[in-house]
């Protein structure tokens, strides 16, 4: 039976359940006035039956799509079988997520984790442990490095080896063994490594710190660097990898193999929290049985699902893709001229548009075009769709951007 809603009825549906959210959770987000109910490929329906281009992709974790269909079958499939065992067992999907992560990222072993933070606390843990069994530097003295401006999730070891001011405000007392560097100065990073330097952190691409591309080189010579200093080079691809910018992993753009890899957000195809970080037997062998894990951790429901997630990035060529659409549309953007657009930058589909204004005013623009994307870092706005963007709905977006942008002098002008 279908109910009869009238136009009005649906806005006070949007209305009364934004107002249901802020009555009951914390308000630790501050969303668009926007309620979804459904989504398919690179588009998103609101409660009102209204479309949307989603230009977010839940910041990377939806390369492949909404509700691809493999991947939901593989989770209808599996989650009728085994959803979650326990470590305390074996299961039949695990090796074959692990074997596959292998083949894929080319590395000799992973450790899945769930959520991305998690992956990369234990990528913390790892170089620590190398650093002490390893390398031999004295014990608890070992020093990470890590870039202002990074975002690497928000536990306290995070936000710890965050410069960010407001995801560290009265959140302390913070961890020790993290030195601070400024982001693509290869110098100031030879002057921060010491004896006691177990690893460098570093995101090839700066996601949420406003889309910051380091140039060209850069990634090459620090890995470099690492290992002439005895340095592990740890690559958080949580955002930047499977796809995302043009390549399967940002460094293989500059040929460069991490120590450790740090994968999540799109491992888990848009449907489950799949993490993991890859390295090779030598390094992951620094573990040993009890040493480190994760309730949820490589359960079958999350291997099978990520198993999926990664077949359909590489049969469907989703990183090749991402390349050709990101072209399109950094050609496209750079073609607006607007006086209200400092900066237009990115690689595959990881696009920032700096503004000399607060971001937010064009994403309120963009949204009443049918386009959602989010500023990060207050004047950029994050252009990030599915990798699966066909080229109808690409010119689409660069058509709304383009009005967006040049109806941003109007805005200005009428306050
Ligand atoms: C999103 C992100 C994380 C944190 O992932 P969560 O799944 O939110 O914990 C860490 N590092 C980078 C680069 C990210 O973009």
């Amino acid at each position: 039976m279908k109910k009869m809603v009238s136009y009005d009825g649906m806005k006070d549906r949007a209305r009364d359940l934004i107002a249901l959210e802020t009555e009951y959770g914390a308000h630790n987000y501050r969303p668009l006035d926007v309620v979804v109910e459904r989504a398919e490929g690179v588009w998103l329906w609101d409660v009102n039956g209204r479309r949307y281009l989603d230009c977010v992709s839940a910041y990377s974790a939806l390369n492949q799509g909404h509700a691809h269909p493999r991947i939901r079958a593989t989770l209808v499939e599996q989650s009728q079988r085994l959803s979650l065992s326990s470590r305390v067992v074996y299961n039949d999907r695990l090796p074959l997520f692990l074997e596959k992560l292998a083949a894929v990222t080319g590395y000799e072993a992973a450790l899945p984790m769930n959520a991305g933070v998690e992956a990369v606390e234990t990528a913390m843990k790892l170089a620590r442990r190398w650093g002490y069994e390893v390398k031999g530097i004295p014990s608890n003295a070992a020093e990470i490095v890590v870039f202002a401006n990074n975002f690497h999730g928000r536990t306290i070891a995070a936000i710890s080896a965050s410069s960010t001011a407001q995801y560290r405000n009265d959140f302390g007392p913070f961890l020790p063994g993290f030195i601070f560097v400024p982001y693509a100065d290869i110098a100031a990073l030879e002057r921060a490594i010491t004896p006691l330097t177990c690893a460098v952190m570093m995101e090839p691409i700066q996601g949420e710190g406003g889309v910051v591309v380091p140039p060209d080189g850069y990634l090459a010579a620090a890995a470099a660097l690492c290992r002439e200093r005895d340095v592990l080079f740890v690559a958080d691809e949580i955002q930047t990898g499977l796809g995302r910018t043009g390549d399967l992993f940002a460094c293989d753009r500059e040929r460069v193999h991490p120590d450790i890899l740090i994968l999540g957000k799109a491992l888990g195809g848009g449907y489950y929290p799949v993490s993991a970080v890859v390295a090779s037997r030598a390094l992951m062998d620094l573990f040993g049985a009890g040493d480190h894990g994760s309730t949820f951790g490589g359960n079958p429901l999350a291997a099978a699902v990520a198993c999926t997630a990664l077949d359909v990035i590489v049969e469907e060529r989703l990183a090749e893709r991402s390349r050709r659409a990101g072209d399109r549309l950094l050609a496209g953007l750079r073609a607006i001229t607007s006086p209200h657009v400092r900066d237009v930058r990115g690689r595959g589909l990881l696009v920032g548009i700096e503004l000399d204004r607060p971001a937010r005013l064009l994403s309120e623009a963009l949204l009443e075009r049918g386009i959602i994307a989010k500023d990060t870092h207050e004047n950029v706005l994050r252009v990030a769709p599915p990798l699966v963007i066909d080229d109808e709905s690409l010119d689409f977006l660069v058509d709304g951007l383009g009005e967006a942008i040049r109806g941003l002098e109007a805005r200005a002008v009428s306050g």
